[in-house]
């Protein structure tokens, strides 16, 4: 079996790093210069190959895009593996109904595939990176800071939609020395965001009970936006991390909050490329409301890329091993339905 890795077409990421090569039991196929934005040296590992003809490939990985032309290339019958959104797998399976996508987007959230989970990996390193960002956009200084001139007061970071991205932002900003609040719409996010030393904001709405949060009506997003509204103008900084799977983002907070918020306050709103939870974000530019800055960029996982290359190398080698063993493994139903 030919098992291929693509460039990341617009992003830093690559599909395999150095490390796990020698890991793969038979020969790999490379993408000529797939290493290059990470400034890996080109592999000399017995086992790599450069690829010469796409269609040659029985499985191939990806990160997030791949180019159409060679979603035509893909030999018949193909294995395709990537974290691809549900817009671009419609895309693929319309180019080529005859390949197995197998996207990490559809992958069930158990046990027995944890890891495998790359959207975890990713959004751990992304709830790291985005603390990081917001504290080099802040002209303030995230820890208390005790000097002969007086004392600097700890900065107030709100995270909200605490998945495993938002967990991590708690870490981290905690790390930093930050007092942190946040909220998530579902019950059980209460207890792992107390548990993390960050204090929980209660918004007086019918908290869900389900793994995945599930979409509210304007009613109860109204309900929300109100309730954290006293939280936001009371942050130096605000993460947004709120997502319903293949939907359009919740709005959490609205234009005229933002204007009222204090002058040099940050925000860092992750799910610009979903259509954003604050109004006013733009994606992939930083904006100013009222001297607030609203970072939309989608791409601060890059800021990380060798981390995230090192995690999601390991995932996409899990996932092979595990349908070179069994494809008709019901982790891959689901994967491709
Ligand atoms: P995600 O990136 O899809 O979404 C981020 C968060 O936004 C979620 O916590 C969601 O509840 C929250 N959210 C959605 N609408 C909201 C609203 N209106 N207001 C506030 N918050 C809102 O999240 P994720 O990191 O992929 O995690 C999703 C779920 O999967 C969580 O329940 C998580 O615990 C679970 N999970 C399970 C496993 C496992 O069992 N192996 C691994 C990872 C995640």
């Amino acid at each position: 079996m030919n098992i291929g890795f693509l460039t990341d077409v617009y992003g830093y990421r690559a599909p395999i790093h150095p490390e796990s090569i020698k890991k793969y039991l038979s020969d790999v196929y490379l993408e000529k210069d797939i290493f290059n934005s990470l400034n890996y040296k080109e592999s000399n590992q017995e086992n790599v190959k450069i690829i010469s003809k796409i269609s040659d490939l029985d499985i191939v990985a990806c990160v997030e895009n791949i180019e159409s032309k060679t979603i035509k290339d893909l030999k018949k019958g193909a294995v395709l593996i990537g974290i691809f959104d549900f817009e671009k797998i419609e895309e693929i399976k319309n180019l080529r109904p005859d390949i197995k996508v197998l996207s990490f987007f559809k992958l069930p959230r158990i046990s027995r595939a944890q890891n495998l989970d790359a959207l975890s990996s990713q959004a751990n390193l992304l709830g790291y990176a985005s603390v990081l960002r917001a504290a080099k956009e802040t002209s303030d200084v995230v820890p208390m800071m005790t000097t002969a001139a007086g004392n600097i007061q700890p900065t107030k970071v709100l995270i909200l939609g605490v998945g495993v991205a938002g967990l991590q932002a708690i870490a981290t900003a905690k790390r930093l020395g930050a007092r942190v609040w946040a909220f998530d719409i579902r019950k059980e996010a209460k207890d792992q965001v107390e548990s993390l030393g960050a204090k929980f904001v209660e918004a007086n709405t019918e908290a869900q009970d389900s793994v995945y949060a599930q979409e509210v009506s304007d009613e109860e997003n109204q309900k929300i936006q109100e309730a954290l509204k006293k939280q936001v103008l009371d942050s130096d900084i605000v993460l947004t991390f709120a997502q319903i799977p293949g939907k359009k983002a919740p709005v959490l907070i609205e234009k005229s909050t933002i204007k009222n918020m204090r002058e040099n306050s940050v925000i860092i709103d992750l799910a610009a490329g979903t259509g954003g939870n604050c109004e006013g974000t733009e994606v992939n530019k930083v904006v100013q409301i009222n001297n607030v800055k609203i970072v939309g960029e989608t791409d601060i996982l890059n800021t990380v890329k060798h981390a995230a290359t090192k995690l999601y190398s390991e995932n996409v080698r899990n996932l092979i091993e595990l349908f070179i063993e069994n494809s008709d493994d019901e982790i891959f139903v689901e994967m491709s339905s």
